[in-house]
């Protein structure tokens, strides 16, 4: 896809859905991040204004805040698998691929290849959203293969740490001792070290977090996206809560958020020096357009 292509012809606008229209008008298509991005979502046409997930589910912010984040939504397709976040992955107005039982970074990679055959010339992105049981329990040896052999798109994991979606069994990313409905006498296990995982299969920049600040996490997914298109492959491990299985009240959600920051999920950013370049390259890019722009308008 492409912006050329998603603009409607004016005598045709009639014929075509509202929302559709709506979204090329007043949406985020060929727009700057000021313009249409994380700091000023509600005001412009979103890419995912519905879904169906849990009131107050963490993960689902976060997934709108993905959508919002997105360098450029017209060239960028996802790709997920079984689990509550594709509820709403699927909702996006992005093209969405839904693999099966964690085959989702397994299809990235092919589909990640014929991309640069087919557009040489052009960024698609390329971006693998999944839970912790569909990213590193079912999926895992795909996930490992496609860190290993490099391909270059980026892995975001929604870790809730459980299977929330099929009613709370254990996942390995649910944390030792954790008393879930179908783990009544608590996880024996440890909670698997993803981030490290990542790194030591080859992912040049790699971020846990939990998001609970707005621009920073924005910043990350965009970081993560450039550095995937020239680099490698990249992984975010974000916090997600599901206030359903771990029985979080919803008013608490972000206080739950911010609390799992100072332990679990304490902030961390690894960046290989060739990702560190591209990553100083196109935020000074993006500050010297931003500066140009306010020229103009003076
Ligand atoms: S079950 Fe949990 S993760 Fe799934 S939608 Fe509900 S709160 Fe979110």
């Amino acid at each position: 896809m492409s912006l050329k292509y998603i603009t409607p012809a004016e005598r045709f606008k009639k014929y075509l859905p509202k929302d559709y229209v709506e979204l090329v008008d007043y949406g985020p298509f060929g727009k700057t991040q000021d313009e249409a991005g994380p700091g000023n979502m509600g005001q412009f046409k979103e890419l995912m204004e519905e879904h169906p997930m849990c009131s107050g589910c963490w993960m689902a912010y976060y997934i709108r805040l993905i959508f919002a984040s997105l360098p450029q939504p017209e060239e960028t397709v996802t790709l997920g698998t079984a689990g509550c976040g594709r509820l709403a992955i699927s909702q996006a107005a992005v093209p969405f691929i839904y693999g099966n039982y964690g085959d989702q970074n397994a299809m990235a990679s092919g589909l990640t290849r014929a991309f640069r055959l087919r557009f040489p010339d052009k960024h698609k992105d390329v971006i693998t959203i999944a839970g912790d049981g569909g990213t590193m329990d079912i999926g895992f040896s795909m996930t490992m293969h496609s860190w290993i052999r490099g391909e270059k798109f980026t892995t975001i994991m929604l870790d809730n740490e459980v299977y929330g979606n099929t009613g709370g069994q254990e996942s390995g990313m649910s944390p030792k001792g954790a008393i879930l409905k179908m783990a009544p006498l608590g996880k024996k296990g440890e909670k698997m070290p993803a981030t490290d995982l990542a790194k030591a299969a080859g992912c040049v920049y790699t971020v846990r977090m939990s998001p609970t600040n707005i621009k920073k996490a924005a910043k990350i997914i965009r970081r993560a996206i450039f550095v995937a298109r020239e680099v490698g492959p990249t992984f975010i491990h974000a916090y997600t809560s599901c206030n359903i299985e771990y029985s979080i009240p919803t008013e608490d959600v972000f206080a739950d958020a911010k609390e799992k920051e100072k332990t679990r999920f304490q902030f961390e950013e690894y960046m290989t020096d060739e990702a560190k370049a591209v990553i100083e390259r196109v935020e000074a890019e993006e500050k010297a357009a931003k500066r140009a722009k306010k020229a103009e308008v003076v």
